[in-house]
């Protein structure tokens, strides 16, 4: 149906051996939107968006774009468009630029639109478009993630997972990335977005959900975000 959530996580429980990562987490994500997930370390956040693209197994329900996920494995997850940015960016390290990128569209047959998605990613990340031979692995950290972000919009996403995409990187970086996201969002792109940087989350996020501990603490609307004290001492200005 038109009105379902591109993306809904229903009440999932995921465990690593006895401990429990993630205890009865729903959220879900509309088409255009972007959802932010906030946390400290440790929360869940990583385990959350490994669960829903299929790299670990959970109990309770995840339904993307009408598709039951438990039914199908990860490689079928991406050729429906739920494609996942890592937080570690798993780069073929010795692969220049462009053939990490080309890589990212193994999963499509449609060779014109992977020849025009190339070039709106070089548009949006110049810094790749002038390093496109360069081995990933020689790259700075801040173009590592371009080249990670750039790599993963090439399997042309219906929803874009990204976990971390500030993390060690300088101020001046954040921005260049801000701005990417902005751009993706204009173009009606849907991203799912952890972060334990709350601010940059908060910058971007439509809706938000606050995870502790494995558990949802909190959710709503970036500005419910904004105004709620708990929030606000625990989570912001601290970046
Ligand atoms: P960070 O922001 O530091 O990446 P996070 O919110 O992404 O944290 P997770 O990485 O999902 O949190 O970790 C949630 C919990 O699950 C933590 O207690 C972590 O130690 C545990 N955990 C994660 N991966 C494993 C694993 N492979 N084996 C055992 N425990 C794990």
């Amino acid at each position: 149906m038109a009105d379902d959530p591109l993306l809904s996580v229903e009440a999932i429980e995921v465990f690593y051996g006895k401990t429990e990562a993630l205890s009865d987490v729903s959220l879900s994500v509309d088409e255009g939107e972007i959802v932010g997930v906030i946390g400290p370390n440790g929360a869940g956040k990583t385990t959350l968006l490994d669960a829903i693209s299929g790299f670990k197994s959970f109990e309770g329900s995840i339904t993307f774009d009408g598709t039951d996920l438990s039914k199908i494995g990860p490689e079928q997850a991406v050729r429906e468009g739920l494609i996942y940015c890592t937080e570690k960016r798993d780069l073929f390290p010795y692969f220049s630029v462009h053939e990490n990128l080309l890589m990212g569209a193994q999963a499509r047959d449609d060779r014109d639109a992977v020849r025009d998605d190339l070039e709106e990613v070089y548009e949006l990340f110049p810094r790749l478009d002038e390093r496109r031979e360069q081995e990933a692995e020689t790259m700075s950290g801040g173009e590592q993630q371009m080249l990670a972000i750039g790599r993963a919009l090439m399997g042309d996403p219906k929803l874009l997972m990204l976990d971390e995409p500030t993390l060690g990187l300088a101020p001046v970086i954040v921005d260049d990335i801000s701005e990417a996201i902005e751009r993706l969002r204009d173009e009606g792109l849907t991203i799912l977005l952890a972060e334990q940087n709350s601010t940059f989350a908060l910058r971007h996020a439509d809706r938000l959900s606050l995870l502790e501990n494995g558990e949802v603490e909190l959710q709503g609307s970036a500005s419910e975000f904004r105004d709620n004290e708990y929030v606000r001492d625990a989570y912001i200005g601290i970046h």
